[in-house]
């Protein structure tokens, strides 16, 4: 037997190969095909038992199978699975690309919603009927006969413009190189960076150093180059890609207009005012008018820490730095100056207090004493020795389990996520337990010293247990809305950004800590360090990512074409540092144009609030129990967020939780914004 075939327990990752990849696969496309050629039939009743059940049993072999593949192409990209999975990958697309168009089945789902049956179901099952409803619509299938071959030529030109639009912006990137010949040209520069830029000269057969507008190039050049005008040269090639003053074939310009044309046509076709209705219409935010409130309230709130830091930012400049005018190539170079100048300490220093076993115990104490679990290793077959397995119990009972795979791999795909590899589900009278998979790239150990990782990493490792406990903890028995399956886009990061705050209290990081040598824990004056050191510029940097929302979100509000006309306004607005005339950042404004952003930019800062103002919760209880790691508050952030996922709309769970509306107050507190008198 296949063993991708096999769903009786967990993934037989010792017996999976690539070549049981296509067999699998194709037997459960087949599968689901028949099954859905039988739903679509008129015979087949419009009910939860003859039509949702089956259609979500057949779906959910086949998404838990063609997880696994993708799991493995992510964590053991070897030419065999990354073959199997790309061979695989234009066929499954397709099938699902079929189902979102399937007039019959959207028929049947609205045969249901009108039926006796509706109203007799529980909220859970209605939810999922009307999310199946919402999304056949805004796929365009309530649109007469007549207008469907327009919708379609739509889609299919603003997926073209948007590959488009990053196909630019990547050859615009690639064809610039700045050539750097004498050691004083390079001076400031960290080492690793100065050998990658030789590597890159002799590659290309030539001495010196050779600098990318690549991130990995670019960013330490602004931060750390000596040489003025190398970073003036680097910003204004940066700042000037895929736009009219380079190559004419890669000119984003007109890419942005057409763009918005198409998305505009589409929204109004589907009765939208305009796309950012569309687009907030499956999200938790209400409407544009409300996301623009909520952008222009943080940004007035952000404003004076941000004329604050950018006042201090120049004084050191002239002072200091000897720096009159600071341009927008020295400002960060300049700030990273001033960082040091403040808060002298090394990320390096501080890893060294961070040793893989201590982390994890500490990680783990916290979650049991938050959500009155247990959480102890397990056994099961993995995909790579390093791999670790667990279970989490509640009162000696299974909730859930995961994998946790934590170093860096050379087939392994880069940063840090967490997957489902199965939901949890009632069927047939049997519980289906949830189980999750958590990856990240930390450096293995070395010799025989543990591994150690640095702030950052564990601030990684609790993000992505947020998002786990999401989906392990979560007590939804329908698969649709069950853990992380069906929460909203702008919402989905409650729980993992909730989990980093507790990276930054004392009282949870002292216990962490024993240095890698010497055993020591965090030295209090270095915790402080690090503290005070968290929110440097933070009012400069919440301004500038409002500054890109709000923008997104007028693009996609207000019908305009004219979006640097547009983008100079809204930075009269908000923004307190305005880039040269000659700036053309929406031409590289990847996420909404070549990515799914659109009107959407604003989801960072929105959950945000909400993960603060949650965690502002536990802040509050510690003059009584004296510490955030309050097990009743815990209980009633599972109880009301984690347990019951997608089965609700996010602002109720929020509202039962915290017994109020989301308030920006503890966001801007954490992020050190808080007006004094
Ligand atoms: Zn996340």
């Amino acid at each position: 037997m296949n063993p991708l075939l096999d769903f009786a327990g967990l993934p037989r990752f010792a017996d999976i190969m690539p070549e049981h990849v296509a067999p699998a696969i194709r037997q459960l496309l087949d599968e689901n095909r028949a099954l859905l050629g039988q739903l679509e039939r008129a015979e087949t009743p419009a009910t939860w038992l003859d039509f949702v059940q089956p259609m979500t049993d057949a779906g959910e072999r086949l998404g838990r199978a063609w997880g696994i593949v993708g799991h493995m192409h992510g964590v053991n990209d070897v030419p065999e699975w990354r073959e199997a999975y790309n061979a695989m990958l234009p066929e499954v697309t397709r099938f699902f690309a079929e189902l979102g168009q399937n007039l019959a089945l959207y028929e049947k789902f609205k045969a249901l919603a009108a039926s006796p049956e509706y109203a007799s179901l529980n909220p859970v099952r209605r939810r999922i009927i009307d999310h199946e409803i919402r999304d056949f619509r805004l796929a365009g299938a309530e649109l007469p006969e007549d207008r469907k071959p327009r919708f379609q030529e739509i889609q299919e030109e603003l997926s073209a413009l948007a590959a488009k639009f990053s196909e630019n912006l990547l050859d615009a990137t690639n064809a610039h190189a700045e050539w750097v010949t004498d050691e004083k040209g390079v001076a400031g520069l960290p080492e690793d960076v100065k050998a990658s830029a030789r590597a890159a000269a002799e590659k290309d057969n030539k001495a010196g150093w050779k600098f990318s507008l690549h991130a990995p190039s670019y960013l330490p050049v602004m931060q750390y180059a000596e040489d003025r005008d190398l970073r003036a040269r680097m910003y204004r090639a940066y700042a000037t890609r895929a736009a009219e003053f380079g190559k004419s074939e890669w000119n984003n310009g007109p890419l942005i207009e057409r763009i918005l044309e198409l998305r505009a046509e589409e929204a109004e076709m589907l009765g939208f005012a305009n796309y950012a209705e569309l687009s907030l219409t499956p999200k938790m935010a209400d409407s544009p008018v409300q996301v623009a409130a909520f952008l222009r309230d943080m940004a007035a709130k952000a404003r004076p820490f941000a004329e604050r830091d950018l006042a201090e930012l120049r004084e050191f400049a002239a002072k200091e730095l000897g720096l009159e005018k600071l341009e927008s190539w020295d400002m960060s170079w300049a700030s990273e100056k001033l960082k040091l100048a403040r808060y002298a300490f090394s990320d390096d220093e501080v890893k060294q207090y961070f040793p893989e076993h201590k982390v994890l115990a500490g990680l783990f104490r916290c979650v049991e004493t938050l959500f009155d679990v247990q959480i102890m290793p397990d056994t099961a077959t993995t995909w790579h020795p390093a791999v670790c397995f667990f279970r989490i119990e509640r009162n000696g009972k299974l909730v859930g389990q995961f994998y946790l795979d934590l170093y860096a791999r050379e087939t392994k795909r880069g940063g840090a996520w967490m997957a489902d590899a199965r939901s949890r589900r009632w069927q047939d009278g049997t519980l289906q337990t949830p189980v999750a998979y958590l990856c990240c790239n930390f450096p293995a150990p070395v010799g025989n010293k543990p591994a150690t990782f640095t702030h950052d990493d564990v601030l990684t490792l609790f993000h992505e247990t947020g998002h786990g406990l999401h989906h392990l903890l979560t007590e939804v028995d329908e698969l649709a809305v069950s853990g992380i399956d069906g929460v909203e886009w702008d919402a989905v990061e409650l729980p993992s950004q909730f989990m980093e705050n507790f990276c930054w209290e004392w009282d949870v990081l002292r216990d962490m800590t024993a240095h890698v040598d010497t055993g020591e824990t965090l030295p209090r004056a270095l915790y402080d360090k690090m503290i005070a050191a968290k929110n440097f510029q933070s009012g400069l940097f919440t301004l500038r990512q409002l500054e890109f929302a709000l923008f997104d979100l007028r693009l996609h509000s207000e019908g305009r074409k004219d979006f640097l006309a547009l983008l100079d306004e809204v930075r009269r607005e908000v923004a307190v540092i305005v880039p040269p005339e000659w700036n053309r950042f929406p031409q590289s404004f990847s996420h909404i144009f070549g990515g799914g952003y659109a009107a959407g930019y604003y989801s960072y800062k929105w959950a945000e609030v909400l993960s603060a103002d949650a965690y502002s919760a536990f802040e509050e209880v510690v003059p009584d129990v004296g510490t955030v790691l309050d097990a009743a508050t815990g209980e009633r952030f599972w109880r009301e967020i984690l347990s019951v996922g997608g089965s609700r709309p996010a602002i109720e769970s929020f509202k039962a939780f915290r017994g109020r509306e989301p308030s920006p107050e503890a966001l801007l507190r954490h992020n050190g914004m808080v007006a004094t008198a």
